[in-house]
């Protein structure tokens, strides 16, 4: 099978291409060292490098002892086709809702605690999931001012919270998140083709993009993210087109440009059969025009990854304008800045920049588990504070569990 990537599996050839300038190389040399010995595309190479070059002024201005926050919500109002989270539908986990911000809010607060003592400086925050603003206004509210009142803000540079899915976005929630000083949200359509958007289980329409985004707009969010999926079930070069088209008359700052990937654990890696997967060869050209397209209007690639099973061994690039490039997407892809995860499924990641050290602490998958084993989830943040004596030994114990 074509690999553009040559012999390189990683999911993060930016990252290779960051330590190849950190050496000293110059762009050709990187370029080469990318065609030479991994085999990999020219072009593929370039993105790298201008992926790698985007960090550069990011890296230059962080915090000397700044650590991001990330806080997982694990619930979606349906379960997209291609989705291999553990994500639970509101419908279903809408009596878990409050328990599990009840849970978080305890975590919140223990983690604060720790922070506060490393005096660590919070530079970023990320609420990701699922899809947080499927929690009500009121609950938004409460988990938003606990982490107000329990961490110090006041040197975060962005506040991120993912906004993805149009059908849980109202005006309520849009102003708690304003109120609380989220500067940056997603909205993700993933595709503007209705048809498609029913294929993949999305329960709205392409104009529900269009009114959130209005609406967004109309509440003073300036910097919104939308992201795309390059290669969706039965999708043309046409339609795909059409998209980023209509994305981009709504104005993001940030649009991503995501590569189908048959995940295992995915309703459409169970019915594989039943759908209409876009070639490699489509999906490649889907990608291309997408970078021509968005470059023609100032977007630049900052931020990149692959994953395993996507359709032509392709990639996700992050795509903004200049000086809106996320710095969490920057510090989490690079690895360069020690991220805290709280809540379901959070990988925390402590970052040694001196040695390039990476070690990872893992929360429970389930809510119904984060609840129930929450003093659990807590304790194994102790280590971040080094009172831990035997933390590689401790890492693997939590992995086997989970
Ligand atoms: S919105 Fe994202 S997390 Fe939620 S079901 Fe779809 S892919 Fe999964």
């Amino acid at each position: 099978m074509n690999n553009p990537w040559g012999k390189l599996t990683g999911i993060r050839p930016a990252k290779i291409a960051t330590k190849l300038l950190d050496r000293g190389m110059n762009d050709e040399q990187v370029i080469d060292y990318f065609v030479t010995e991994c085999g990999t595309e020219h072009d593929k190479a370039a993105l790298a490098l201008e992926c790698a070059k985007a960090l550069i002024p990011a890296r230059e201005n962080m915090y000397e002892n700044g650590v991001s926050l990330y806080i997982g919500i694990p619930f979606c109002p349906s379960r997209c086709l291609y989705c291999s989270f553990v994500t639970n539908g509101t419908k279903q986990a809408a009596k878990l809702m409050p328990d599990y911000v009840e849970a978080l809010k305890k975590e919140i607060a223990y983690t604060a605690d720790i922070v506060r003592r490393n005096k660590n400086i919070i530079e970023t925050v990320y609420i990701g999931g699922g899809t947080p603003t499927s929690l009500s206004s009121e609950l938004l509210d409460s988990m938003l001012s606990c982490l107000e009142s329990e961490f110090d803000l006041r040197k975060v540079k962005e506040f991120t919270v993912e906004a993805g899915r149009p059908d849980t976005i109202d005006a309520q929630k849009l102003e708690v998140l304003k109120a609380h000083g989220v500067d940056r949200i997603s909205i993700n359509p993933q595709s503007m083709n209705d048809e498609t958007l029913r294929v993949i289980g999305r329960a709205h329409s392409a104009q529900d993009i269009r009114d959130a985004m209005a609406l967004a707009h109309s509440l003073g969010f300036d910097n919104i993210n939308m992201d795309v999926i390059a290669g969706l079930p039965g999708e043309s070069l046409e339609i795909f087109r059409y998209t980023l088209e209509e994305v981009e008359k709504l104005g993001p700052t940030d649009t991503t440009v995501h590569t189908m990937s048959v995940k295992r654990s995915s309703r459409l890696n169970e019915y594989l059969s039943d759908y209409d997967l876009t070639d490699g060869a489509t999906a490649a050209k889907m990608v291309d025009f997408a970078r021509g397209f968005l470059a023609d209007r100032g977007k630049r690639p900052y931020y990149m990854y692959r994953q395993k099973n996507q359709l032509g061994n392709l990639e996700n690039v992050g795509y903004s304008k200049p000086g809106y490039e996320s710095l969490y997407n920057l510090y989490i892809m690079e690895e360069i800045q020690t991220i805290i995860s709280l809540g379901c499924g959070g990988v925390t990641k402590t970052v040694d920049r001196a040695t390039d050290r990476i070690e990872r602490i893992f929360n429970v998958k389930e809510p119904k588990d984060y609840i129930l084993r929450l003093d659990e989830m807590l304790h194994r943040k102790d280590v971040l504070t080094g009172a831990e004596p035997d933390f590689r030994h401790r890492i693997s114990e939590f992995r086997r569990e989970l």
